[in-house]
């Protein structure tokens, strides 16, 4: 009776610990199998197309972001809402988008979240205003949202404007999915999953900084060449230096070269030798 009792207890010990790696494994092999598979042509002339940045990048980041948007395409789940329609053109420019924040880092994939809604356009959302300690709300004009451990919501309008200028600093698919990478620590907060205790400290150290200069330029309309959307909290100034960081490295890194090294070691990509 207690060899039994003692098998069974080994079975269980041995299922906790193996279960999860036989899980891992496969999802990897399984990514490995996705990221193989041949890129349509069709596809990637779309992409040459529609987001300039995919021809900018060397050729062997234009093949990794191709077999990551096969992974991605894979996990993800994209829900159209006011009347939009999914094809595949949407599936791809949020996708290639998406992975190219991710393309040299060691990733899961954006976990714990699997829906991406589409809008045609920009949408109303009811918002939160809280002023000093009076919470109202009112509806909003949005062209994207990213919810704590939910859905990232973006207008379609907004991802084809990003996509189209790689210029312009400003990029919906690239705000909502560094909220994303920023609350894989379950908080977002503007500090991402980092690897050191320097890391973190050197992170806090340049962002911080920067976001309370931000903060002092906005509050008195002073110049600024970030974008001011930045000043409402950390986590939204983490989203539009990222904007920048992809869009306008040349400016960042010579305005901002502290940010500029924290964002270019995290994303582990440089986008001014692009
Ligand atoms: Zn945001």
């Amino acid at each position: 009776m207690i060899y039994a009792l003692l098998g069974c207890l080994v079975v269980i010990i041995a299922g906790f610990f193996l279960v999860p790696r036989v899980i891992r494994l496969r999802k990897q092999k399984r990514r490995e199998e996705l990221a193989a598979q041949p890129f349509p042509e069709n596809w990637r002339e779309l992409l040459r197309q529609r987001f300039p940045l995919y021809k900018q990048l060397p050729v062997q980041l234009q093949s990794r972001l191709e077999g990551f948007i096969h992974i991605f395409l894979d996990e993800k789940v994209f829900l159209g809402r006011g009347g939009m329609t999914i094809n595949d053109e949407v599936r791809l420019l949020i996708s290639a988008q998406a992975c190219l924040l991710i393309l040299n880092k060691a990733t899961d994939f954006y976990p714990g979240f699997r829906t991406i809604l589409v809008y045609p356009d920009v949408y109303q959302a009811q918002a939160l205003q809280n002023q000093h300690g009076v919470v109202s709300q009112h509806q909003q004009l949005r062209a994207g949202e990213s919810w704590h451990r939910g859905p990232v919501v973006v207008a379609w309008s907004s991802v084809v404007e990003g996509a189209e200028d790689p210029e312009d600093g400003a990029n919906v698919v690239f705000h909502e999915f560094s909220h994303k990478l920023d609350e894989e620590d379950s908080v977002m907060d503007g500090t991402p999953v980092l690897e050191t205790r320097q890391q973190y400290s050197e992170w806090v150290r340049a962002f911080s900084t920067e976001y309370e200069q931000l903060v002092e330029q906005v509050a008195h309309h002073h110049a600024h060449d970030i974008d001011a959307y930045g000043a409402h909290s950390p986590a939204e100034f983490f989203a539009v230096v990222t904007e920048a960081f992809f869009e306008q490295p040349q400016q960042m890194s010579q305005q901002h070269p502290a940010l500029y090294q924290q964002l270019r070691d995290f994303y582990a990509l440089d986008p001014l030798c692009w």
